[in-house]
């Protein structure tokens, strides 16, 4: 079976090259086609950071073992790793953190085990990047949670929980604040969870979850988190275990998965044959293990595990006391420990299972279910303007385009409401958005939007949709 390789920038040749020296010398029945992505790849004029060549052959072997990459700065392009994870729609982000017996950290030092998995929703949100800047003064960024994109993950997480033998999962959200967005997130949640009864299924709000990971990381399993929130959760869980070189990544798709480690190119340290491989090769082990290679994957994660035992490390952490290894030395000395076994946390030998075909061909792109709302109505409209007047003088000039489709019923700042009350301790900056209520069409909105726009700017609107009786818009605060 053949895989791509993308041996990344900075530290990622040399740590690529370190554990795909362990994956020959423990004889893994693949083999690697290098393709071009990084930096280099942008340098060379590719905008998306890879080149068709290299999209082709991942598109077509469907998995990719990847090195870190940098995104060029200030030339306004965009991550080669979040274009990848989006591009290939690999929904679901899964990293595992787990003590290693010669990794010393508070909780290694105070007996408290740690083995938390992190799967963190890895397409939508904020990282959909959909950015506008309403006013010279006022920047606005679109969260995209979408039912059907958050069934994949949650799905993902609960399969996955089981395979693991877990004994909870959770949901960390901010529903208490984002009702709409992280309230469908976690409404799925729960409603996936009924399909799992064997598994505690809980949430917690994400402040709360991680004062609790910080002093109970023992009490956590597996979490399921919306994309910006499990990107800094699995930060935070990556510092309980040592750091992020210890901290595998997997990015899993249903048709294209990439494998890849947490840490970025570590500019610092590059060309010096001193970076840890050990995040990189723990993502290998657990590429090995998505393909079925299970009893391969044990060996050498237990020679990982035995060598980190013995105390032997490299520059990043371990006994200051002891002479640290090289990039190298230190697949050498795993190379030199397989067949070894740890004291403590051995990798059993599970057999190896059928090993999944990684070649798709898709002809179109795939249309998640589609459920549209039941009995829908236009009530409103939120038109955000610009302007620097108090509340009621734009109140004022807004009833005179309300006419009889119209009625005001809101003023608010930054979500705050002005108007019809409110406090002048409120401040304000040169953005309004303005709601008008009672069931209209699409073109009854243009209407008001052409007259609107008479007096003011209208930099952005939103529809107010009814759903039967349940309101599919926010509320302004002190509305
Ligand atoms: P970084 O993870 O590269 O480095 C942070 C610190 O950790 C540095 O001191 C570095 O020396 C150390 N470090 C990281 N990996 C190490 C390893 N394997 N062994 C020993 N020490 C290690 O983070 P950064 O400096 O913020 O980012 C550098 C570049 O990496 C940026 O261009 C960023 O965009 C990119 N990046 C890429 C990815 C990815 O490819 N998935 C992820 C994060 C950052």
């Amino acid at each position: 079976m053949k895989i791509a390789v993308a041996k990344g920038d900075g530290i990622g040749p040399e740590i690529m090259d370190a554990v795909l020296s362990i994956f020959n010398a423990a004889k893994v029945p693949l083999e690697y086609e290098v393709v071009e992505m990084g930096k280099w790849v942008f340098d060379k004029g590719y905008s998306n950071g890879m080149t068709p060549d290299a999209q082709k052959t991942i598109e077509q072997l469907g998995i990719l073992f990847k090195g870190p990459m940098e995104t060029p700065k200030g030339k306004g392009v965009k991550s080669v790793n979040v274009t990848a994870r989006k591009t290939w729609n690999t929904y679901a982000n899964n990293r595992t953190f787990q003590t290693l017996h010669g990794v010393d950290t508070v909780f290694s030092k105070a007996g408290i085990p740690i083995d938390i998995t992190i799967v963190r929703e890895n397409i939508e949100d904020t990282y959909g990047g959909v950015e506008h800047m309403l006013t010279y003064d006022v920047a606005l960024s679109r969260r995209f949670i979408t039912r059907p994109g958050s069934a994949q993950v949650i799905k993902y997480a609960f399969e996955m929980a089981r395979k693991k033998g877990a004994r909870r999962i959770t949901c960390g959200h901010k529903a208490n604040i984002m009702k709409l967005t992280d309230g469908l997130f976690l409404e799925v949640f729960y409603e996936i969870a009924k399909e799992y009864p064997e598994l505690k299924a809980d949430d917690v709000i994400v402040d709360d979850l991680c004062m609790k990971l910080v002093t109970r990381p023992d009490l956590f399993d597996v979490v399921v988190l919306t994309n910006l929130q499990g990107d800094i959760v699995s930060d935070l869980c990556a510092g309980l275990i040592g750091g992020l070189g210890f901290a595998p990544s997997a990015n899993i798709g249903d048709h294209i998965c990439i494998f890849e480690a947490v840490h970025g190119t570590a500019p610092d340290i590059a060309g010096k044959n001193i970076a840890n491989p050990t995040a990189l090769l723990l993502s290998g082990l657990s590429l090995l293990r998505h393909l079925g290679l299970m009893e391969i994957a044990a060996m050498i994660e237990n020679a990982l595990l035995y060598t980190l035992e013995l105390g032997i490390h490299t520059g990043d952490f371990g006994d200051r006391n002891t002479t640290s290894l090289g990039t190298t030395d230190f697949a050498n000395a795993i190379i030199n420990h397989f067949g070894t076994s740890p004291k403590i946390g051995a990798k059993p030998l599970i057999p190896n299972q059928p090993m999944t075909n990684t070649v798709f061909h898709l002809d179109n792109n795939p249309m998640l279910e589609n459920k549209s709302g039941t009995d829908e109505q236009i009530m409103g409209v939120d038109m955000f303007i610009e302007s620097n007047e108090q509340p009621t003088v734009i109140a004022d000039k807004c009833l005179r385009h309300a006419g009889v489709k119209f009625k005001l019923l809101n003023i608010s700042n930054r979500g705050t409401q002005v108007w019809p009350t409110g406090s002048v301790y409120t401040n304000l900056v040169n953005q309004f958005e303005s709601l008008d209520g009672l069931p209209l069409n699409q073109q009854d909105v243009i209407g008001l939007y052409v007259s609107l726009s008479g007096n003011y700017k209208i930099c952005s609107l939103e529809l107010l949709n009814m759903w039967g009786d349940k309101r599919a818009y926010s509320l302004a605060q002190g509305q």
